[in-house]
């Protein structure tokens, strides 16, 4: 298992790399090319968030509690509340990730159980995909696969190998084999994740027809009748 730092040395080039190429290579807005890279370096932290290693894990709760209320500022803009309202709404959603969800979540995730997982990183693309309200598709897939790519990196270097950034050794992790995966022993860990990812998902598509005007679910999948979709 790679360390806290190795995985920041990691995720964080590769941030660079990937916000880089987007911005060179696509002509993506500078800013939006670097808001990309933050989230592949807090991506690749993100699986360890079901280790107890005490520091890194509260910071990490710390970060989602500020990051999640930003990634939703403009959705919420768009709903017209009151400047009170926002206020108190990003208060609470502050309190409920730093305190509540931190704690739920330690008592129910195993080390290295479907949080280290391939369904596990769908979801927290989706997550971004959702919070981030944004006319272009184009850039909310960008941040949704930069959390990804960051959250991949910290997969595939947990799998590889024990890395050591202090003493600079490499060897074969004795978890090999538990981090780049798509099932765990646990059914109710295993069943639970991906009916999370299925409702991401769902809700992902609806989003997708709403911002795009067209339909993709066949109606039978349909909770409310068609004529519910409409543009924003
Ligand atoms: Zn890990």
């Amino acid at each position: 298992m790679a360390s806290y730092k190795g995985h920041l040395a990691f995720a964080a080039p590769l941030g660079f790399v990937y916000g880089g190429m987007a911005s060179s290579q696509l002509g993506m807005d500078p800013t939006t090319a670097m808001l990309g890279a933050a989230l592949t370096t807090v991506g690749g932290l993100l699986p360890d968030l079901d280790s107890d290693s005490g520091v890194p894990v509260r910071e990490l709760f710390s970060l989602a509690a500020v990051l999640v209320p930003l990634l939703m500022w403009r959705r919420l803009m768009n709903a017209n509340f009151s400047d009170e309202f926002l206020f108190l709404f990003l208060v609470c959603v502050y309190v409920l990730i730093r305190f509540v969800v931190s704690r739920v979540f330690k008592k129910l995730s195993v080390h290295r159980g479907m949080y280290h997982s391939i369904p596990a990183m769908l979801i927290s693309g989706l997550i971004v995909y959702l919070a981030y309200h944004h006319p272009s598709a184009q850039t909310r897939l960008f941040l949704a696969i930069a959390v990804m790519l960051g959250f991949l990196s910290h997969l595939v270097l947990d799998e590889m190998c024990s890395v050591d950034f202090n003493g600079f050794t490499i060897k074969l992790n004795k978890y090999a084999g538990s981090a780049v995966k798509f099932f765990s022993p646990s059914i109710v860990g295993t069943a639970t994740t991906y009916l999370i990812l299925i409702a991401l998902g769902y809700l992902a598509v609806l989003d997708v027809e709403r911002t795009m005007g067209t339909e993709l679910l066949p109606a039978s999948l349909r909770l409310a009748p068609s004529s519910a979709v409409k543009p924003l």
